[in-house]
């Protein structure tokens, strides 16, 4: 189970707003006009991977429809508890790449440090939803670890900084971290991977915006959205605020059956992405975790949509589709 996160006395508003999010399944179906087994739930799945939706995020599902593909990501359904073989708890080899604990060195010129297991969602394909995070903290030792270990190799020119999702912890601890790394000469690029700005954008208030246009190193960020319907106008403004700070924003999506795996709904995100100042950068076949199973789009099937999608939309809307083997040097192209 991933940790629970601290609200303090001072807690900012996101902070409040995250504290707000839905857990249980009931009140979720509840708000959506649904029937209390209006889907089946998985009560395994559940206790294993929590639910957890920010409040904002359900206004955004349509009212009395149980196949709504914002609610397919987070409820956690009976089909998770379906063991196939081939899903596994970590698909992409995350434990055999790291040389210091949260620290991930997969790939020439690029680290990925696992800052914080928490989420403001919980998706239930997620890839790291079965991931050590209690073993894996480079927080615990102040970051220091993590830090000395990117100081010490001069091929590192790009930190990237997930987790969970590291915009969950806050600024306080998100800035020194930001300027010790910006200390470190041979780096020149902070790439963040969260969900946030699409699940939470009161996430991006002026404090973040604060340290990232500061900070010498050039920040990306890489937004997770997977539907057009995730993009409303409150996510949009908090996406302009960040292009405003000279961010650059990409977008990676995973092919989930029944979310996003039609011609429409991935042209669809595509044009809202780029109508909000984001680039669509990667689609991900998904990862083989275990309990993602009923998520899984045939090959065949994701090639004919990415044929659909070349002979729509200009080629710089079209992401690449890819997908992660443990042991390879980069992620692969999927064909
Ligand atoms: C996906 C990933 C990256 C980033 O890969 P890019 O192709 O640069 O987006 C870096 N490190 C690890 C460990 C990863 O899993
Ligand atoms: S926000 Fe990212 S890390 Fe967190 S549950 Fe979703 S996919 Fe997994």
């Amino acid at each position: 189970m991933l940790p629970r996160i601290p609200v303090s006395g001072q807690a900012t508003a996101w902070q409040k707003l995250l504290a707000q999010a839905i857990h249980n399944p009931d009140e979720l179906l509840e708000m959506l006009d649904l029937p209390p087994h209006a889907l089946p739930l998985g009560p395994l799945a559940r206790r294993q991977f929590a639910l957890r939706v920010p409040r904002g995020y359900v206004a955004r599902m349509r009212k009395g429809d149980p196949h709504d593909p914002l609610l397919r990501q987070v409820f956690p359904l009976h089909d998770e508890e379906t063991l196939l073989p081939g899903y596994v708890v970590d698909p992409v080899g995350d434990l055999a790449a790291m040389p210091v604990p949260g620290v991930l060195h997969k790939y020439h010129g690029r680290v990925l440090l696992v800052t914080t297991g928490a989420c403001a969602i919980h998706c239930r394909y997620c890839f790291r939803r079965h991931f050590p995070y209690g073993d894996a903290n480079p927080a615990s030792q102040g970051w220091d670890a993590a830090v000395d270990y990117i100081a010490s190799d001069t091929t590192i020119i790009e930190v990237i900084l997930s987790g969970g999702d590291p915009l969950t912890l806050p600024d306080q601890r998100l800035a020194p971290l930001a300027q010790r790394l910006s200390d470190i000469p041979h780096l020149k690029r902070l790439r963040i991977h969260t969900r946030l700005p699409i699940v939470l954008p009161e996430r991006v208030d002026e404090a973040l915006l604060h340290w990232l246009r500061r900070s010498r190193l050039k920040p990306v960020m890489v937004i997770h959205a997977n539907h057009a319907n995730e993009l409303d106008t409150a996510v949009a403004s908090a996406l302009s605020s960040l292009a405003t700070a000279g961010v650059v924003l990409l977008n990676q999506s995973v092919l989930l059956r029944g979310v996003n795996d039609t011609p429409d709904a991935l042209t669809a995100l595509s044009e809202r992405l780029f109508e909000t100042g984001v680039t669509p950068y990667y689609l991900h076949l998904l990862d083989k975790v275990q309990g993602a199973s009923h998520f899984d789009v045939e090959p065949g099937h994701a090639r004919q949509l990415m044929q659909a999608l070349r002979n729509r939309l200009p080629g710089y809307l079209v992401p690449r589709l890819v997908q992660e083997r443990s042991g390879a040097p980069s992620k692969l192209p999927a064909f």
